[in-house]
């Protein structure tokens, strides 16, 4: 079996209840808690992680330190709530360390919300390392981290709400200290980064067929637009563009709107037709001709032949919305004359 890099040690553990016990929670449970929250994370990322207790165990000073030091682990990380008075996280790193990893643990927990109190060290009058995860536990690099006072009240009631953040902030930084890549929970970090917030979605059709959705799609590819078909609560919908600016979705609604699409805009969860351009002004006498992407003629339900489209016709009256062509006795609309 690969060594893992980490060793997690959830400090105290079954008789031994730990001193940062209170009445939202004992600190053995607490640390077992954020030990395997850690472990999880840590093994969604890849990183080889060890434990030396998953479940409410006790295990004396000497076992669990061999444990540690026997792991085959580079570092160890053991979690512990802190009492006697005294309020925000703690690292306390080996006299033979240089700190940094303590320093950029307690940083991480702090950046998360918890208050700052300090990073240190801590020896016996014969040198040693004070505390036994430092002196008995080898090569292994250990930091000991107090997430908070569970004898100080607002400390307690933090860790309670945020020791899962807290949690996360450790496992992060402890990527950064090694060079591993980090994700966030729930992340992908292939998945190209989308501008944030409400885009707005510029669409020519949504359709219960999907060889309607087809079809449009092809038009819409056939006069020059990209084209993306969603598939949502059963329609197929005709996406040509997503725009975080509301300004920049209307005008490919405008470029849609003239290209012969019935054209919407979809954002915030809010369907909106997207704002009609205006007609342009035609005058009687005028010589327009008929764009190729108009479909029929505006007062009959008739196809315009492509032959029509390709000749120049003079403007005999103008109405609202569409104009008569002299020439061919018909009404077209005027989003379907240039
Ligand atoms: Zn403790």
């Amino acid at each position: 079996m690969d060594k893992p890099i980490l060793i997690i040690d959830p400090g105290h553990g079954g008789k031994d209840g730990g001193g940062g016990s209170n009445e939202l929670f004992k600190e053995s449970d607490m640390a077992l808690k954020i030990s395997k929250y850690q472990q999880k994370r840590f093994q969604e990322l890849g990183v080889k992680v060890a434990m030396t207790r998953t479940s409410d165990v006790y295990i004396d000073s000497t076992p669990r330190a061999n444990k540690v030091k026997n792991s085959g682990a580079k570092y160890c990380i053991s979690n512990h709530i802190n009492s006697g008075g005294g309020e925000g996280a703690e690292t306390i790193h080996s006299i033979h360390a240089d700190g940094k990893l303590a320093n950029a643990l307690l940083d991480a927990i702090v950046a998360a919300g918890q208050k700052k109190r300090r990073v240190f060290t801590r020896k016996l009058e014969s040198g040693q390392d004070y505390y036994f995860m430092h002196r008995l536990t080898g090569s292994v690099e250990t930091v000991i981290i107090e997430y908070g006072f569970g004898d100080h009240a607002a400390d307690r009631n933090r860790l309670n709400k945020n020791w899962k953040k807290y949690a996360e902030a450790v496992v992060r930084a402890f990527c950064e200290h090694i060079g591993h890549k980090y994700v966030a929970p729930g992340g992908n970090s292939t998945k190209p980064s989308q501008p944030s917030g409400k885009l707005y979605k510029v669409q020519i059709g949504a359709y219960k067929n999907k060889a309607n959705a087809d079809r449009q799609s092809k038009r819409a590819k056939d006069k020059g637009f990209d084209t993306y078909t969603l598939h949502e609560k059963g329609l197929y919908k005709i996406q040509i563009g997503a725009y975080s600016k509301l300004e920049n979705a209307q005008k490919q609604a405008n470029k849609a709107h003239k290209a012969g699409f019935d054209v919407y805009i979809e954002g915030a969860g809010q369907r909106k037709p997207a704002p009609a351009p205006k007609p342009k002004e035609f005058k009687a006498g005028q010589k327009v001709k008929i764009k190729q992407s108009a479909k029929k003629y505006s007062r009959a339900n008739v196809t315009i032949p492509a032959r029509v489209k390709s000749k120049r016709y003079t403007i005999q009256q103008v109405a609202k919305n569409d104009v008569l062509l002299k020439e061919i006795v018909s009404w077209v609309n005027k989003v379907d004359v240039e």
